[in-house]
């Protein structure tokens, strides 16, 4: 079978071969995971920075189909020495790439090409051989190139009323670092189009099988069949522990019931792989009542949801500050107390940071432990609006020495369950702890579709019913992340 290989599967399989070769050959499999909403909106945001960097370059072209008519179109603009082009595409030696801008230099008769990434800084084990792929197709269209650019965002940039799309983005010249690539990625390019040709699987474990369970992608099992699916992958930061983890997997050991005594894990680890192999609960009760008596009555059970926007929307924002749209905080007065239940949630286009912290404010009082669950999160957004907005300074500064992370009873293993299989977050902890409350039920699962949908009731991405529904929707998820940190808590307090 021959095929052509695109720049997109080129990088792709850089990562990974095998998974490249799913994505030709058996697709099915490929796409039996459907893509986060995070990796959609990856996407979006990509196809957004390209649009908005395009502004640097006025007058340009764009090509907009990527079949042969696009390739006879950009063929009759190249041979006009058309000035700029925009997503041009070309066929070569079953190589296949569109280029972000590609721009004539009538001095040389030489092209600058340009690959627009909405990163905030170049990377280098990617973004070089992505050019210099294009390089060398361009060169075998007979174009001279004379360099060869990344746009980036720049994250120093801060947003002061419009746009300003010249400080917006970094353009970096990486001529050089691209030439001493373009033989190696001409070699490497030979070498995948050869590899996914394959019509037959490849053999053997893939490499993940050397990385921790994160790390895996959607077909790690179709390639792995023999690894069970609670792996000694799952042993919390094992993926940090290449040496064990590889003596581990040389020597077919899986299953964690199965790991011989000399090697060393962390008592961390240790804790997990026994409660799994004895399957009891470990609970330090002493450990934990001594966490719980520090806290201050009333308790604020708090959940933020913010949207990261890589275009700054609103005075004072850079690339990708987080947009702090919903909180949901359920106060629980005493012990024996019903928690009550108070939320915002800005649903007008413009900032919602003052109003946000100014209702905060109201609910949250003066004193009182602040619950929160990774407490990273929810601090450091804190501390983004005591920038943004100084007259609440000193009441977001206040709240530092009030929040508790409730996740540290987890991670710090005062609470040992085998169904947790070595997780800490929310979303593994309350199936366990709190069967009757789950996520599955609900149209919004998780903080990446909460900032989507967001995203779209903000800027008109719905009718009006639609708003309605997903206004509801929105507040009935984060809703149950405070209600949920309640139940865990009221749980584990339950067996003091
Ligand atoms: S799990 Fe296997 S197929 Fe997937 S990315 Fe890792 S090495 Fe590739």
């Amino acid at each position: 079978m021959t095929i052509t290989l695109t720049k997109t599967d080129y990088i792709l399989y850089r990562e990974c071969p095998q998974n490249v070769w799913y994505k030709i050959h058996r697709p099915d499999i490929y796409s039996e995971s459907e893509l986060s909403e995070f990796e959609k909106s990856i996407m979006e945001t990509g196809n957004e920075v390209e649009l908005i960097a395009r502004k640097l370059f006025p007058g340009g072209v764009l090509i907009e189909r990527r079949d042969e008519e696009g390739q006879k179109v950009t063929q009759d603009y190249i041979a006009k020495h058309q000035e700029i082009l925009f997503q041009p595409v070309f066929v070569g030696g079953n190589l296949l790439a569109a280029i972000d801008v590609l721009k004539f230099n009538p001095e040389s008769g030489g092209y600058f090409v340009y690959e627009i990434k909405s990163t905030s800084d170049v990377d280098n084990k990617t973004h070089y051989h992505d050019l210099a792929f294009q390089v060398n197709l361009l060169r075998k269209h007979g174009l001279q190139i004379d360099k060869a650019y990344i746009i980036h965002l720049n994250s120093e940039y801060v947003r002061t009323n419009d746009l300003d799309i010249q400080n917006l983005f970094k353009i970096v010249d990486v001529t050089s670092e691209v030439e001493s690539l373009t033989t190696e990625v001409s070699n490497e390019s030979q070498g995948a189009l050869e590899y996914l040709s394959q019509e037959t699987k490849p053999n053997g474990y893939c490499c993940c099988v050397y990385k921790g369970r994160s790390k895996h992608c959607s077909t790690f099992q179709h390639s792995n069949p023999e690894v069970p699916e609670y792996s000694v992958h799952d042993i919390a930061r094992i993926g940090n522990s290449k040496a064990k983890l590889k003596e581990l997997i040389d020597n077919n050991i899986f299953h964690l019931d199965k790991i011989p005594s000399h090697i060393k894990l962390t008592d961390i680890q240790q804790g997990q792989v026994d409660t799994y192999i004895l399957n009891k609960v470990l609970v330090e009760k002493e450990k934990i009542k001594a966490e719980f008596d520090a806290l201050t009555f009333p308790l604020y059970f708090l959940d933020y949801e913010t949207f990261p926007a890589a275009i700054p929307r609103f005075d004072g924002f850079s690339p990708y500050h987080q947009i702090p749209f919903q909180y949901s905080v359920d106060v629980l007065k005493s012990p024996e107390s019903k928690p009550e239940h108070y939320e915002f949630l800005h649903v007008a286009s413009d900032d919602p940071s003052k109003s946000f912290a100014e209702s905060l404010q109201k609910h949250l009082g003066t004193t009182g432990s602040i619950i929160v669950w990774h407490k990273g999160f929810e601090c450091g957004r804190n501390d983004e609006i005591a920038i943004r907005i100084p007259e609440m300074k000193s009441f977001m500064d206040s709240l530092k020495g009030r929040v508790y992370d409730l996740e540290d009873i987890f991670r710090k293993q005062y609470h040992i369950h085998r169904d947790f299989r070595g997780g800490t977050s929310i979303k593994r902890i309350l199936p366990v702890l709190v069967p009757e409350l789950s996520y599955k039920e609900l149209e919004i699962r998780d903080g990446g579709s909460a900032a989507d949908t967001w995203n779209k009731i903000v800027s008109g991405g719905f009718n009006d019913a639609q708003k309605e529904k997903s206004i509801n929707d929105l507040k009935i998820y984060c809703g149950l992340d405070t209600y949920a940190m309640y139940s865990i808590w009221q749980a584990l307090h339950k067996t003091l």
